[in-house]
């Protein structure tokens, strides 16, 4: 479903991010990168979506070559979620959750109902939060509703960058496991970010380990990683 293909990243002042990378993520897994910071995990993650251009190799979503897609198109098909999840803080909640639907045209009601379903799906009971607005709700609260919007229009793809670093270990552990979950029913195609191994771990069909300068040491199950 996700491909890389020797992928490299080039910054302008001469920064190599990533280095001839290649990568697969198979529909419904979940691939987790993992290593120190500044190994080029989150440029990898904004090549796939277009954020950053890579300067080498090729990357496929779905079969389609990423440069020859529209990025309002690609971005359509990919959710995305970060570490503070960057919520319009004068937007009260369901707005924030339909803030694609609306990009898309959908009417007021059908917004609403989809909103409503997923904050019924993170754990956040629309009866309650759908009214509040951001600076309302507790950092863990506010992932969750990172995730309701980035499913809000049933894209097949999700890139999570570190979305569950920001809160203390105990909401971190809940939100794993509800995350879990969720991606039972939805089984979303996920590359995810973190610097954390037992999250690596926990939540990895696979894990990539990426070593400074881009480049990949391993990429194998959990299993095989924790046995080497
Ligand atoms: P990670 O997500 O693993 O922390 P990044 O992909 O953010 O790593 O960064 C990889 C490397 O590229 C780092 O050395 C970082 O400083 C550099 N980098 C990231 N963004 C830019 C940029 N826009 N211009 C120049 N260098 C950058
Ligand atoms: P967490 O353990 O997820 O970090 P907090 O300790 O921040 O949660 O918040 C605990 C509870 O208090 C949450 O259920 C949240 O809904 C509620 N809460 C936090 N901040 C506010 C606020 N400004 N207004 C209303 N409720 C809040």
């Amino acid at each position: 479903m996700i491909r890389l293909d020797g992928v490299s990243k080039r910054y302008p002042d001469g920064t190599v991010a990533v280095h001839e990378l290649s990568l697969d993520v198979a529909k419904g897994e979940l691939v987790v990168l993992v290593g120190p910071s500044g190994c080029g995990k989150t440029t990898t993650m904004k090549m796939v979506n277009r954020l950053v251009e890579p300067t080498g190799g090729r990357i496929f979503v779905d079969g389609a070559d990423v440069t020859h897609t529209d990025p309002v198109k690609l971005r359509r098909g990919i959710g995305y979620v970060i570490q503070n999840v960057g919520l319009f803080p004068h937007r009260s909640i369901v707005d924030n959750v339909a803030v694609v639907p609306e990009l898309s045209g959908w009417s007021k009601a059908r917004r609403r109902e989809r909103a409503h379903e997923l904050l019924e799906l993170v754990g956040l009971p629309p009866d309650t939060y759908a009214r509040r607005y951001p600076h309302e709700l507790s950092g863990g609260q506010r992932q969750r509703v990172g995730v309701a919007r980035a499913l809000a229009v049933d894209p097949p793809v999700l890139l999570m960058d570190e979305p569950f670093s920001a809160v203390d270990p105990v909401v971190r552990g809940q939100l794993q496991d509800e995350f879990l979950r969720l991606q039972e029913d939805v089984r979303k195609t996920i590359l995810f970010v973190t610097h954390d191994i037992e999250e690596a771990v926990r939540l990895g069909d696979r894990i990539a380990v990426f070593a400074q300068g881009g480049r990949l040491e391993q990429f194998d199950t959990p299993a095989s990683i924790l046995g080497a």
